[in-house]
């Protein structure tokens, strides 16, 4: 089964003012990602990709067509059935998101903490977490403290914290250099490979997804216009 399923997808915004006309950032797109791949969605800004992530992820309503998560839909469920869903997808951003106020253990117990996972639970988990990022010698730092890699590995313990089995990276390695990205990426190839996890790749640059992904799908205009195993989309003239 797959993991993620699109059919028809389609996101009009309304206009942002009065006579302009509305907006189709997204616009009929139609794919299916497998369980346990890394898939990664390309395009320029304004392509429409941070969009497909927020109907993904149901922060956003679509306004026609259907999406599955592991074969059930999420489109058209209540807000609270919607909120267990999203606890089953994990999110890494660019700008890392981190609560800057919250220690790194502070942060990683916060998806825990919302979940009502019980607090005799917290502390193997957070510790397991940070371990297999890295950072458990960081678990008192604030995220001030922290390199950009730093912050990013505590954004994604936080993301995997209530064990999903999706992970949405968007744009994640965007903010970070050259060298911090491939550490990042090799990060992300462990929670694949050693958890299992499903990862969709958000971003613009090329070289991540040459670097990480099986197959990708390539944005332009709210629409997929190519897709397929990496090495052949981005071999092909
Ligand atoms: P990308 O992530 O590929 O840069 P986006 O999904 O952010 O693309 O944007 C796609 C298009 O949708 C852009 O033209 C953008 O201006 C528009 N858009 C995105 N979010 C909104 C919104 N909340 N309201 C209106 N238009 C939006
Ligand atoms: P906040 O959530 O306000 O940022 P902290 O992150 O400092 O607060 O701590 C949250 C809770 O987790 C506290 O009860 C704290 O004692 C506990 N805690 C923090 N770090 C560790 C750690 N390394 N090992 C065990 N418990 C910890």
């Amino acid at each position: 089964m797959p993991a993620i399923t699109l059919t028809d997808v389609v996101k009009t915004y309304p206009p942002r003012e009065k006579g302009a006309s509305p907006l189709t950032a997204v616009d009929g797109v139609s794919l299916e990602i497998a369980d346990g791949e890394i898939f990664g969605i390309i395009g320029y800004s304004g392509a429409g990709k941070s969009t497909l992530v927020r109907l993904i992820n149901a922060l956003e309503p679509t306004t026609s067509g259907r999406i599955e998560i592991d074969g059930s839909p999420i489109t058209g469920l209540p807000e609270r059935q919607l909120r267990a869903k999203r606890a089953g997808i994990g999110m890494i951003f660019q700008q890392f998101n981190l609560f800057s106020s919250k220690t790194v253990w502070g942060n990683v117990e916060f998806p825990l903490k919302a979940a009502g996972v019980p607090k005799a639970e917290h502390q193997r988990r957070i510790s397991e977490l940070l371990h297999f990022v890295g950072l458990a010698d960081k678990a008192h730092a604030r995220p001030d403290q922290l390199s950009g890699g730093q912050k990013q590995r505590v954004g994604i313990a936080r993301a995997l914290a209530t064990s999903p089995g999706i992970l949405l990276a968007d744009e994640a390695t965007s903010a970070l250099d050259p060298e911090t990205t491939q550490e990042v990426l090799a990060l992300l190839r462990r929670v694949n490979a050693e958890l299992g996890i499903t990862i969709v790749v958000i971003t613009h640059e090329m070289d991540v997804i040459k670097s990480i992904a099986d197959r990708v799908a390539v944005m332009d205009k709210g629409r997929v216009v190519e897709i397929g195993e990496t090495f052949e989309v981005f071999s092909s003239p």
